[in-house]
Formats: C-alpha cells, sequence, structure tokens
C-alpha cells in the first residue's frame, strides 16, 4: 500500500502549552484512519500542523512521499490535501450549489469543477433535492453533508474531516458515516478525527488514540474496539 501520509515524532507549542509531545501516525492510500482522543488530546492541532494552519517546532510531515512540514497552507491544499474543519462553517446565505461552487476555488478548470459537483450530487442526493436551497436552512446532518462535498469538490486525495459527528443525533450520525464510506470508495483517503470513537470505529480500517499529544494505543478498528482500554475509556460499557 503506498503510503498518503507519515508523520514523525510532531512537536506542537502553543507558548507554553504543549499540544503535540512527539506525535507520529499514517495513512495509507484507500484507507480510513481515525484519530481518537479526549477534549485537548491535540487531535485538532494535528490537522492545524498537516494542514500547515500551526508550525511544529519538531518533526516532520510526508505527504505522497514529499515533506510538507513547513509548506504554507495553499500548497498543501494544491497537493491534494484537504481539511473539513470542526463546526462545518458552510456559507449560510449562499444557496447549496454555491457553497458547492466554492469548494473549487484552487481548481483552474470550471468543466472538473461543475463535472465533481455532479458526482457530489450522486454521492448525497439530498444535496441534489435542495440545491437551491440557502445553506443557512440545511439541517445539521446536511450541512456536515455540504460541508464534506464542498471538500470533495477541490478533488482531494486525503481529506481530514475534524469531529463529523458533533452535534447530530446518532441516526444522522449514521448517515454521514455511510456518506465518508462512499467518498472512500470512491477513491479518497480519509483521516478521521473524532470524539465518537464507537462510530469512527464503525468505519476506519485503522485507528490512533491519542493523549495529551502522544499516540497510547494504535491497531486496526477491529484491535481497538477489542482493547480493554478503548473499551472503558471511550466506548464506555
Ligand atoms: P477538542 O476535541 O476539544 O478540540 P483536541 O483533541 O482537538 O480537542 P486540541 O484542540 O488540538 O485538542 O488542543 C490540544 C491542546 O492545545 C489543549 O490543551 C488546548 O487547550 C491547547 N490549545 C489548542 N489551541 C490552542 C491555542 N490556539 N492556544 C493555546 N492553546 C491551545
Amino acid at each position: 500500500m503506498n503510503t498518503v501520509l507519515d508523520i514523525h515524532g510532531l512537536e506542537v507549542a502553543y507558548g507554553k502549552v504543549e499540544a503535540l509531545r512527539g506525535l507520529g501516525l499514517t495513512v495509507g492510500e484507500g484507507e480510513i484512519v481515525a484519530l481518537l482522543g479526549n477534549n485537548g488530546a491535540g487531535k485538532s492541532t494535528t490537522v492545524s500542523a498537516i494542514s500547515g494552519v500551526v508550525r511544529s517546532r519538531a518533526g516532520s510531515v510526508t505527504a505522497f512521499g514529499e515533506n510538507i512540514t513547513a509548506a504554507p497552507p495553499w500548497s498543501i491544499v494544491e497537493r491534494g490535501i484537504v481539511h473539513v474543519p470542526e463546526g462545518r462553517r458552510i456559507f449560510s446565505r449562499l444557496t447549496v450549489h454555491e457553497n458547492l461552487q466554492l469548494g473549487g476555488y484552487t481548481v483552474p478548470d470550471t468543466r472538473s469543477i461543475d463535472r465533481r459537483i455532479e458526482q457530489v450530487y450522486d454521492l448525497f442526493p439530498r444535496m441534489a433535492e435542495r440545491r437551491a436551497q440557502q445553506g443557512g436552512t440545511l439541517s445539521g446532518g446536511e450541512q456536515q453533508m455540504l460541508a464534506i462535498g464542498r471538500a470533495m469538490v477541490a478533488g482531494p486525495r486525503l481529506i481530514m474531516l475534524d469531529e463529523p459527528s458533533m452535534g447530530l443525533a446518532p441516526l444522522v450520525v449514521a448517515q454521514v458515516m455511510d456518506a465518508i464510506v462512499a467518498i472512500n470508495r470512491a477513491g479518497t483517503s480519509v483521516l478521521l478525527i473524532e470524539q465518537n470513537a464507537r462510530a469512527a470505529l464503525k468505519i476506519a480500517h485503522r485507528g490512533y488514540v491519542i493523549d495529551s499529544g502522544r499516540v497510547t494505543v494504535t491497531g486496526s478498528a477491529a484491535e481497538l474496539r477489542a482493547d480493554p482500554h478503548v473499551v472503558e475509556a471511550y466506548l464506555g460499557a
């Protein structure tokens, strides 16, 4: 399997707060990899460091075989790594279709933007039905689908989803997870950041549990589901 993302010894600090203390992980081509951990464990910081939004003080991030540790955010997007941030951040006054068009702002060829928007509509028929509706009037789950769809219009090779289940009812979480499986099957590797370990481990191939900026447990999704520490700390009884 080709390696999409390879992180070694990553250290990030915000002033005196050491958010990442030597974090390492990999994502292989075609994988869904879950990054699990409690509030403040360092999940969002990991994604921000990969995206080039925060700078690391040690360690390396390699994507598709190239060192991107110090690369600017735009060049990381250009390499096909797209981040769907926590809280969705869609444009509430723009329609679904306009939101999707904005996902193509780095794509010079308008025909490929239109083609990818049609692919998003095939993947998420609900978005096609609502293409003229204002983003702000969508339900929480629909807004999450729109945020994922918008990222897909950029044509990513790796999509990083930050807490896509946040604030959603269990049935809607299941729909969002199905959507993630669909985009993965269509060929996009996924780094899935979740506090909802149960939902994430249902769809992930592998996972990492992080605590205080370090990986504490890693393995296949089945191994993590059977790990007593993971069960006790993250999966409940
Ligand atoms: P959550 O799920 O709550 O977002 P997380 O696992 O994503 O948690 P991070 O947001 O990466 O965790 O935070 C890791 C640590 O870094 C925490 O102790 C947090 O308080 C701290 N931190 C994050 N962002 C900043 C910042 N901009 N300034 C100072 N400290 C920060």
